[in-house]
């Protein structure tokens, strides 16, 4: 059974970025008021600028790391860098991020006795030996690697949402999410879509990371929040974790390719070293989440690129 989301004030961590604007823009289009709570450290003030001038929409620049007090219905925590690139950069502070972060924003939850959404990641299933990755997969993870500050530390938070339901009984959503790529990503985000595309439509080479034949699947924005907001309107005690991602696999190469037809593009492919650690494979197994939310992504890849490209050549031009 579902139930819509009754409350009024709603806080999202890392609503400046790009995920969470996103999420934003939805939830105030429901009628809710939102304390967007973000350091700006990969978000932009760009992202929430449209969002500034409405009374439902408030922006406090916090740091997760440090405790937090305020008053909320609900809560969806996101704040964390997702971009290798980007968690690479400050790797003690990404953990922080993660782990600090996670047990101030399940305090809070607890104090306020509310529900609390965690973002976590397909990382959590690191360089998977099974494929599909299902839920009850434990992962490969390397906890001395340079993604172990993102991967480690998402691991590490989903036990404290679990230790907190269990020890606590805090409401809590645990969702995996997979690749998502749309509007609002950064230009030098570093990801490998927007990489592809800002590099076709600036006429650079595209680099391509090892050999191309490492696999990712990739959602579009609108299908993911979509089916964040559907598993936290559920209406029961199910608490996840649940992986929500699109099952249509490319490899590298194909991603490439797909965004140069689309674009006519001249680019070349040029090919680099693959950075220590990087997954060969991912691909989310949505059994759960076609069952219990009846939700599975919509948009096709050809569309979700479209318009990606359409956003970022507005940014360049
Ligand atoms: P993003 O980098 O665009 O957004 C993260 C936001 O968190 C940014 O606005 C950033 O400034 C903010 N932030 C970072 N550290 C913070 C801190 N210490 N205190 C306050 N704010 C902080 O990334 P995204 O793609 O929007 O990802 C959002 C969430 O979803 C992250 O938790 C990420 O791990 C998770 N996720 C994303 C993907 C994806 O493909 N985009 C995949 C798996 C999981
Ligand atoms: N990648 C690439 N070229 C780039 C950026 C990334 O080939 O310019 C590769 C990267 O090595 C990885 C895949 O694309 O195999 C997805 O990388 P991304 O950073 O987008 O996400 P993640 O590795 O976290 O899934």
């Amino acid at each position: 059974m579902k139930k819509e989301i009754d409350s009024k004030r709603i806080i999202v961590t890392g609503g400046a970025g790009f995920i969470g604007s996103n999420l934003c823009d939805r939830l105030i289009s429901e009628g809710h008021e939102i304390l967007c709570v973000d350091n700006f450290f990969s978000g932009r003030k760009e992202n929430i600028a449209h969002l500034l001038d409405n009374p439902s929409f408030e922006h406090i620049r916090h740091d997760v790391t440090f405790p937090l007090y305020l008053e909320a219905d609900l809560i969806f925590h996101l704040a964390c860098p997702a971009s290798p690139v980007h968690y690479a950069h400050d790797p003690v502070q990404t953990v922080k991020t993660n782990v600090h972060g996670a047990i101030n924003m399940l305090g809070l939850a607890k104090r306020l006795d509310v529900p609390i959404f965690q973002a976590s990641t397909s990382e959590v299933y690191g360089d998977p030996e099974i494929h599909p990755q299902t839920e009850d997969y434990w992962g490969n993870v390397n906890p001395i690697g340079t993604r172990a500050c993102y991967d480690e530390g998402k691991r590490c938070a989903e036990t404290l949402f679990f230790d907190y339901h269990r020890q606590h009984g805090i409401e809590i959503k645990v969702a995996r999410i997979f690749n998502t790529f749309g509007p609002r990503m950064r230009i030098d985000d570093g990801r490998v879509v927007s990489n592809f595309i800002v590099q076709v439509l600036r006429n650079e080479d595209i680099t391509i990371y090892g050999d191309g034949t490492q696999t990712r699947s990739f959602c579009y924005i609108d299908d993911m929040v979509e089916g964040i907001i559907k598993f936290v309107t559920l209406d029961n005690d199910f608490t996840g974790p649940l992986n929500l991602g699109n099952p249509d696999e490319y490899t590298i190469q194909q991603l490439a390719e797909i965004i140069l037809d689309l674009t006519n593009s001249k680019s070349k492919l040029i090919y680099k070293d693959l950075p220590s650690d990087d997954p060969k494979r991912r691909r989310p197994d949505i059994t759960l989440a076609k069952k219990k939310l009846s939700w599975e992504p919509k948009t096709s890849f050809n569309d979700g690129i479209q318009q990606t490209i359409s956003y970022f050549n507005n940014l360049i031009a």
